[in-house]
């Protein structure tokens, strides 16, 4: 579902606001990692295709177009099959949460929430980013969104 190279993300402070357009790019050629609780739910449920094991975990399978297994089209507009129940790393994206600048940027990337200090990045690719000076909804409704749901972990 992301990257794991810094190079990919924008800090939070270049981004004006964010909507997911459904454009359907990050359910193409992304390893969607699956915590194990997401994996024991969804292999039963949708059967051994639908995932696929990794080194050190499993993921959503890929098919050979580079579509997630999940991954539909209706009309131009691309449709998660599992939308209510779709893995944490799909649910994040196209924020990436943490406690330290692992992704560097420094000051651009941090945000108060609370009494404590985030690093927030949005991975430059989502279709559904708008750059520019950050909005008050981006500040107090989109972004406090994905730190809850990063805190929750799930
Ligand atoms: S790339 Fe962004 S806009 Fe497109 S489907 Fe994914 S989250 Fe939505
Ligand atoms: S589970 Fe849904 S949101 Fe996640 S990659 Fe697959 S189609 Fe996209």
């Amino acid at each position: 579902m992301s990257s794991t190279q810094g190079e990919s993300l924008v800090p939070w402070r270049l981004v004006e606001n964010w909507r997911c357009v459904s454009c359907g790019r990050c359910c193409i050629n992304h390893r969607v990692p699956l915590l194990f609780k997401e994996y024991a739910r969804i292999e039963p449920k949708y059967g051994p295709r639908s995932v696929e094991p990794g080194e050190k975990e499993f993921y959503l399978r890929i098919l050979p177009d580079g579509r997630c297994f999940f991954l539909s089209k209706r009309g131009t507009l691309f449709i998660c099959r599992i939308h209510d129940e779709k893995p944490y790393a799909c649910r994040m994206f196209p924020f990436r949460v943490s406690k330290t600048a692992k992704y560097g940027y420094g000051e651009p990337s941090f945000f108060q929430y609370g009494d404590e200090t985030f690093n927030v990045y949005l991975e430059k690719e989502c279709q559904g980013i708008v750059f520019g000076e950050p909005s008050l909804e981006f500040i107090n409704r989109v972004i406090p969104r994905f730190i809850q749901l990063y805190l929750s972990g799930c």
